[in-house]
């Protein structure tokens, strides 16, 4: 890859204010100056250093976020904020999409990232990859509410749902409860509840597959994902 891509995708600047640094003898390429946006680099064998510190490729970003209310999951849109447009710059530049969509006023887990191949795996529908809501329902749900879940409800589109695992947290005038499950229909959860003449009044992903969402991070704060988390998606 040409060096100036290499540095513009990591960050660095543009294609221009790289090529900048590149005139201004900042960047080497094992040990030798190179002033040449061109020059060949092999990422993963050559080393690449600016202004003397080591440049680390990677091609791909993670990031898990806290999703806000508010915000759109889409990459970009001219009227509402994404959840793209929360990134720091450096983070944007690697072209990040959301994995999935979470609806404008559903707050938690959201996987942000380039890599379309763990964004496919996540959502296809072949997989069943299970993902965890918390919610609060306007009413009391009920023991016949986990038989109706367990065995499927059919939404107003006529679709009938796999199953899904309904947990009571709290049972009363509202109710908190924690619901599983293995698909992503439009308004899944939201419908799901309709479907038993239920509201949801509040939504929060807490997981997705086996990654849960870190409860550390306050709502529209984001951080990589580590080592350990990447591999537990593969
Ligand atoms: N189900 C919903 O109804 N909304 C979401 O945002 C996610 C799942």
């Amino acid at each position: 890859m040409r060096i100036d891509k290499m540095l513009a995708n990591l960050g660095y600047g543009s294609r221009k204010e790289v090529k900048m640094l590149l005139k201004s003898k900042a960047v080497k390429v094992n040990n030798e100056i190179i002033k040449d946006a061109k020059e060949q680099v092999d990422p993963n064998r050559d080393v690449v250093t600016l202004y003397g510190d080591v440049v680390e490729y990677k091609e791909f970003i993670y990031l898990m976020m806290n999703k806000p209310p508010g915000v759109i999951s889409a990459t970009e849109d001219t009227r509402e904020e994404t959840v793209i447009d929360l990134l720091q710059i450096e983070d944007a530049v690697f072209n990040p999409f959301p994995v999935g969509r979470l609806d404008k006023d559903t707050e938690g887990l959201l996987i942000i990232t380039n890599d379309g191949k763990l964004s496919h795996r996540l959502l296809s529908p072949k997989k069943h990859v299970p993902k965890t809501y918390f919610a609060v329902i306007n009413g009391k749900v009920t023991e016949e509410d986990i038989e109706a879940f367990q065995n499927g409800v059919v939404l107003d589109d006529g679709y009938e749902t796999k199953p899904g695992e309904l947990k009571i947290l709290k049972a009363g005038e509202t109710s908190d409860i924690e619901l599983t499950i293995s698909e992503g229909k439009f308004h899944q959860v939201k419908r799901m509840f309709e479907s038993v003449g239920k509201k949801v009044l509040y939504l929060k992903r807490i997981s997705m597959g086996p990654l849960m969402l870190d409860e550390t991070l306050e709502l529209g704060e984001y951080r990589e994902l580590t080592e350990e988390e990447i591999l537990l998606l593969q």
